[in-house]
């Protein structure tokens, strides 16, 4: 069996993530260009998107990550979170921009966003890939969205399931587990 078998169908090709990361980083650079911020990553699932939007801002900026632990080895919430690795450097007086793979409860960048706002930053916003909307819990919204997505389970651009397909460079919903 290929390792690609599970894979039901692409969502969004490299040409179109590429495409709308663009945008992204434009509006990024529009609203951040002068204020020094510090992109912060959620490892491990940002870690692609981080790199491929990093690289399109041409001004001062820092980078740092956090990880904190969610989901398992399956696709179920388990609803709490819990950092794993916390970040590097301190944000008090910092421009944060959060970079995230993925909204879908909300639970894990409610949380976040409320450790981070203790610490004292000037500012925190947040830059998610995507967006699932329909399975949301906790109220929070994404400032930069790339994708607006039905409720399915999708991997690939550094997303996974239980550790495999982050290297895929386009993003595709699995089968349903089972099949
Ligand atoms: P939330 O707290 O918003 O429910 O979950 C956010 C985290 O759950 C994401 O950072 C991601 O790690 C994981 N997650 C949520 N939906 C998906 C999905 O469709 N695919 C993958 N691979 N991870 C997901």
């Amino acid at each position: 069996m290929a390792w690609t078998d599970q894979i039901d169908r692409v969502l969004f090709t490299r040409e179109q993530i590429a495409a709308r990361v663009d945008e992204l980083a434009r509006q990024v650079r529009h609203d951040y260009c002068s204020l020094n911020p510090t992109l912060i990553g959620i490892l491990t699932g940002s870690f692609v998107f981080m790199a491929d939007l990093l690289r399109r801002l041409d001004f001062d900026l820092q980078v740092d990550f956090m990880a904190v632990s969610s989901y398992e080895d399956g696709t179920a919430s388990s609803g709490k979170v819990r950092i794993t690795k916390d970040l590097d450097r301190d944000v008090a007086g910092k421009h944060v921009l959060i970079v995230e793979d993925i909204i879908d409860t909300g639970q894990t960048l409610k949380q976040l966003t409320g450790v981070l706002a203790d610490r004292g930053p000037a500012s925190v916003r947040l830059c998610c890939l995507l967006d699932k909307p329909s399975r949301r819990v906790a109220e929070i919204s994404a400032d930069y969205t790339g994708f607006t997505i039905p409720d399915a389970f999708v991997v690939g651009y550094g997303l996974d399931y239980a550790q495999a397909y982050r290297h895929l460079p386009y993003i595709a919903v699995l089968k349903p587990q089972g099949d």
